[in-house]
C-alpha cells in the first residue's frame, strides 16, 4: 500500500509503498477514506517530539473495514468506522472504571516475537499511535476503531477521530461544564473550536473564544462563541475578568505554550478549573501561584477529551447530523496524500483550521 513516510525532522514526507499484515485474532483490516492532519502530527516532524523513523505518521482518520480477525465482534466488513489512538484492553483498572483512554495495556499490540503490523524496505517499521493513518490502510486492534452510520460523511468523520473528540470531550467528559456556567477557550484552531462547540453542547452560559487571528474569531462565533476577544495586544486576563465580572468558571487551554496555560488559569473566578489540551513542549515548567490554589482552583490535563470513544464517537456523529456539531467549517482544504507536506506548510502558518487528505478510491 502507498503511504506517507517519516524519515527526519526537517525533511519532507516522501510516499512510498509500506507493507502491510494481515488482521490478527482481535486486529481489523481498514481502508483510509480521510485523515485530518492534526498539529500533533507537526510536533513530530518538525521533532518537537522525538519518534522512531522511518514511520508512517497519521492519527485522525475514518475509513471502512475490509477484513477482521476470527475473534473480533465489535465490527464486520463494509462497516464505516473512526479510528482512535486511545486504544483500551477493556479489563485493565482503567478500563473498568470508566477511564477506557488512560489504558496502557500492551496487549493491544503486537510483542516483539509478531509479525510486525507494518514493514518498509523489509524491515519492521514501528506504528505511530497505534494506527499509522497517513496510508491506504491501517491494521489496527479492534478497539482502536468504532463503527458509525453509514450516512455520515467520512470526510467529516475523520475530525472526530482526533481533534473534535479532545476538544468536546475536555468540556463534556474532564471538565464536566454545567449548563449556565461560563467558558473561556484560548487558542481557536481545530481542538479550540471544538471545545466551543462542546461548551455550546454542554449549554455554556457564556463562551469567551480569544485567538491572535480575526478569522479564527469570527469562525468561533459560528461555532457558538458568545463573545470573542482578540488576542493581539489585548491583556485577555484582564479582558476575560472584565467581561464576566471576576473570571469564568472553566477556563481551556487549546493551544500548548507556557503563556497562554498561565493565562487560562489567571482567568479563573474563585474554585474555577482551568484545564490545559494543548500539547506543552516537554520540559517547559508552568508557574502558578499557589496561593490561588487557597481559592479552590484547578489546574487540570486532559488526555484525549477523557473519551469513552466507542460511545462518545457515535454521539458526536448524530450531534452532527443534527446540525449541533460543526465540522464542515473545520475543513478549510482537502487534499490528495501527494499533497502532504502542504497540508504541514500549512499548519506551520497556524491559518487555517483544518487540512483533510481524502483518498479516491
Ligand atoms: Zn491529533
Ligand atoms: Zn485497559
Amino acid at each position: 500500500m502507498k503511504a506517507a513516510v517519516f524519515h527526519r525532522p526537517g525533511s519532507p514526507l516522501t510516499i512510498e509503498e509500506v507493507s502491510i499484515g494481515k488482521p490478527g485474532p482481535h486486529e481489523v483490516l481498514i481502508r483510509t477514506s480521510a485523515v485530518g492532519v492534526c498539529h500533533s502530527d507537526l510536533h513530530f516532524v518538525d521533532g518537537l517530539m522525538p519518534h522512531p523513523a522511518p514511520v508512517v505518521l497519521g492519527h485522525e482518520a475514518a475509513g471502512v473495514v475490509e477484513q477482521v480477525g476470527e475473534l473480533v465482534r465489535t465490527v464486520k466488513p463494509g462497516d464505516h468506522v473512526v479510528t482512535c489512538l486511545s486504544v483500551y484492553c477493556g479489563h485493565c483498572e482503567h478500563c473498568l472504571t470508566g477511564s477506557l483512554s488512560l489504558c496502557v495495556s500492551p496487549e493491544t499490540r503486537r510483542t516483539r516475537d509478531d509479525a510486525p503490523r507494518l514493514a518498509f524496505q523489509h524491515r519492521p517499521m514501528p506504528q505511530f499511535a497505534n494506527l499509522s493513518a497517513f496510508a491506504e490502510q491501517m491494521l489496527v486492534h479492534e478497539h482502536a476503531c468504532v463503527a458509525i452510520r453509514r450516512d455520515m460523511p467520512l470526510d467529516r468523520a475523520a475530525l472526530i477521530g482526533c481533534g473534535v473528540t479532545t476538544g468536546t470531550g475536555a468540556v463534556i467528559n474532564t471538565a464536566k461544564v454545567a449548563p449556565g456556567e461560563t467558558v473561556a477557550v484560548v487558542g481557536c484552531g481545530g481542538i479550540g473550536l471544538a471545545a466551543v462547540n462542546g461548551a455550546a453542547l454542554a449549554g455554556a452560559g457564556r463562551i469567551i473564544a480569544i485567538d491572535m487571528l480575526d478569522g479564527k474569531l469570527d469562525l468561533a462565533t459560528q461555532f457558538g462563541a458568545t463573545d470573542v476577544i482578540s488576542a493581539k495586544d489585548t491583556d485577555v486576563v484582564k479582558a476575560v475578568r472584565d467581561l464576566t465580572h471576576g473570571g469564568v468558571h472553566h477556563a481551556f487551554e487549546c493551544i500548548g505554550l507556557k503563556a497562554t496555560a498561565e493565562q487560562a488559569f489567571g482567568m479563573l473566578r474563585r474554585g474555577g478549573t482551568a484545564t490545559v489540551i494543548g500539547m506543552v513542549k516537554p520540559g517547559v515548567m508552568l508557574d502558578i501561584d499557589p496561593l490561588q490554589l487557597l481559592q479552590g482552583k484547578r489546574l487540570q490535563g486532559s488526555v484525549m477529551g477523557s473519551n469513552r470513544f466507542p460511545v462518545d464517537m457515535p454521539r458526536l456523529v448524530d450531534f452532527y447530523m443534527a446540525g449541533k456539531l460543526q465540522l464542515d467549517q473545520m475543513i478549510s482544504r482537502r487534499l490528495r496524500l501527494e499533497q502532504i507536506n502542504e497540508a504541514f506548510d500549512e499548519l506551520r502558518r497556524g491559518e487555517l483550521a483544518r487540512s483533510v487528505i481524502v483518498f479516491g478510491h
